[in-house]
């Protein structure tokens, strides 16, 4: 594998009660990424604050905590060849109803908000997270 990397996906609360989660990771297997580690759970109000810091100043964080903890999530660690921009690309913009079609936001997504997964955004942002959820950046089983 080349420049092998590991990011963190969260499926969002709303996308795994509509029963989500295997279309998104089928989706992803396809693409060549392989899971490492899986775990589902609920995101209290410290852990929403620490992963949504960059968020924390704007008017609607507030509906962001709200809807993150509305229900479980199912955090998964993916590697594969430029795991982080690659699953980036195939989720789509941040917006589903401006989000292409054939990406995972563009196809399952609703709006600005409820778009189905977090995925991380840098080699820096990957690091950080898969410590926060799984306690080390490479959990591998
Ligand atoms: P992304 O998830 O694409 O990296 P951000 O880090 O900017 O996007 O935002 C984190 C999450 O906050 C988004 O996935 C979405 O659920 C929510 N969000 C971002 N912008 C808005 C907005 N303008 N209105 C409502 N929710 C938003």
């Amino acid at each position: 594998m080349s420049n092998p990397e590991i990011t963190l996906i969260l499926v969002k609360p709303d996308a795994v009660a509509e029963g989500l989660t295997g279309e998104v990771l089928r989706r992803l297997e396809k693409e060549g990424l392989k899971i490492l580690n899986c775990r589902m759970l609920r995101l209290d109000a410290a852990l929403l604050k620490e992963h949504y810091s960059h968020l924390a100043q704007l008017p609607f964080f507030p509906e962001i905590e709200k809807f993150m903890s509305s229900g479980p999530v199912v955090a998964v660690a993916l590697q594969g060849t430029n795991a982080i921009e690659r699953v980036r690309e195939l989720l789509g913009p941040t917006d589903s109803s401006k989000a292409p079609k054939g990406t995972i936001r563009g196809d399952l997504g609703k709006d600005k908000m409820h778009n189905v997964l977090h995925a991380s955004d840098s080699h820096e942002t990957a690091k950080t997270e898969l410590i926060r959820f799984f306690g080390k950046a490479d959990p591998r089983v």
